[in-house]
């Protein structure tokens, strides 16, 4: 073990550590994900079938169980380096706040404008769809974060970007959509009247303020009736996972540099792509026999998909025209309460991390939102951070095993992903800070019912 005192505040790596592969940590499990299944058919999604959603490309990647590295190519790794690598920090602050003899990491993933890792992703599709000789992608965003590191890496590549923002987060935030038009994407409140979808659930529902599900059946009918555009998507893919694991590589280099080996490896989930990336590395190892971890997805109580959900065949999306996907889902009618201001708010979780999970490789557990809030404000206050509240899940319960080591004198090694900052969040916070957020639990029931609605499959 190395010496306390010689590890800094922010452990950074060189422009030359930085990885130049991704990890594929489909390659090291003995149970593969489930495949992703033709909704009509119920029989595997073939390459082909996938072809008029998805760039060619990252079909491959979607689909390749067994390549463990795929090379980051170099006009990635360029804009990479304009922000990456992002600070591994230890929160020495925290730490003496709590009184805890746990050492405290967290990876911060929110040095760009766009606010949070989901970058790491958008460059490396819109990149692929440029190399296709695509005009442009379509996108559903609902907080917002998504839909403008798309917004960001399309400029880069010079790619038209065309973003379908529910309808009610493009009237409460403004500035979102004000960052996204200023890199030159279109943005579209949905329900839209252009297109099909749209129209049919605005003559059904004409006040309706929209939802997730609506804005991707809109982004994909855009994209299959558009000359020279696909779709893409900020989550819960495998080859999403698969850019996200540069988090986990960068981690593991810059701890393996001071010898520090994390005990406990924290992350929220929501579709599950942060977490996967950040644990990756560390989960081969697992999965290989060469070390032990323990790795906890934290997600909030009133969207509970892993401790709550079932594993099953489930919609990826509300519209139902997306494929079927293997994961731990609360069905894909499940709507999350509307007083739930914490994000995470997706009804199925990522098929790998599923897998995983399901195998017994890693843990999971929920938190209310004002405890997640309350962490966030404690962090704030001591790290300086400002973080988002999805971020503030992973805070909650990184500080709670701190505590735990407070008991019991244990000096734990925590790593935890701080995956962006809140500052479009603040009514959220307003509401927090106001005494006015209440926590709501879904029950037995609710739960039950939108389950019970689960597509018919094996
Ligand atoms: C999107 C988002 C998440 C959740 O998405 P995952 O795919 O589960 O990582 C978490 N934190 C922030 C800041 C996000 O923008």
């Amino acid at each position: 073990m190395s010496n306390e005192k010689e590890i800094p505040y922010k452990i950074y790596l060189e422009e030359s550590e930085m990885p130049k592969q991704w990890y594929n940590v489909r390659a090291d499990m003995k149970n593969k994900p489930a495949p992703l299944l033709n909704p009509a058919t119920k029989q595997p999604m073939s390459a082909a079938d996938l072809a008029p959603v998805f760039c060619d490309e990252l079909i491959k990647q979607e689909l390749d169980d067994t390549t463990p590295f795929f090379d980051i190519p170099e006009e990635i790794q360029h804009y990479y380096k304009t922000y990456r690598p992002s600070p591994l920090m230890r929160a020495y602050h925290l730490e003496k706040a709590l009184g805890t003899p746990a050492k405290i990491y967290y990876k911060f993933e929110g040095n760009n404008t766009s606010g949070s890792h989901k970058l790491n992703s958008a460059l490396a599709q819109a990149y692929y769809a440029k190399q296709q000789g695509l005009k442009g992608v379509t996108t559903e965003t609902g907080a917002g974060q998504w839909g403008t590191a798309l917004s960001m890496a399309c400029s880069f590549f010079g790619l038209d970007c065309k973003v379908y923002m529910v309808k009610v987060s493009y009237e409460q935030k403004p500035f979102r959509r004000e960052v996204m038009r200023t890199y030159g994407a279109s943005v579209t409140p949905s329900p839209s009247m252009e297109t099909e979808v749209g129209r049919k659930i605005l003559a059904e529902h004409p006040g309706t303020t929209g939802s997730l599900g609506c804005a991707i059946s809109e982004a994909v009918e855009k994209a299959t009736t558009t000359e020279g555009y696909r779709y893409v998507l900020g989550s819960v893919l495998n080859q999403v996972l698969l850019h996200q694991s540069v988090i986990g590589l960068e981690s593991k280099i810059a701890l393996d540099k001071y010898g520090i080996k994390p005990d406990i490896i924290i992350g929220c989930a929501g579709g599950g792509s942060n977490l996967g990336g950040l644990i990756s590395p560390f989960m081969g190892e697992k999965l290989r026999g060469e070390a032990d971890y323990r790795i906890i997805a934290v997600e909030p109580a009133s969207c509970p998909s892993f401790t709550r959900g079932k594993f099953a065949y489930d919609f990826c999306d509300t519209g139902m025209v997306c494929p079927l996907a293997k994961m731990y889902t609360l069905g894909s009618g499940f709507i999350p309460a509307p007083n739930h201001a914490g994000g995470l708010r997706y009804h199925g979780m990522s098929t790998t991390l599923s897998q995983l999970y399901h195998d017994g490789y890693m843990e999971a557990t929920s938190v209310k939102q004002t405890d997640v809030f309350e962490a966030a404000e404690q962090f704030a206050r001591t790290e300086g951070i400002l973080p988002a509240p999805e971020s503030s899940h992973a805070i909650r319960v990184a500080i709670d095993e701190a505590l735990k080591c407070k008991e019991t004198g244990e000096e734990k090694t925590i790593l935890f992903g701080l995956t962006g900052t809140g500052y479009f969040d603040m009514f959220a916070y307003e509401k927090f800070h106001d005494g006015k957020m209440s926590d709501y639990i879904p029950t037995d029931e609710e739960l039950a019912e939108s389950i019970s609605k689960l597509p018919e499959v094996e």
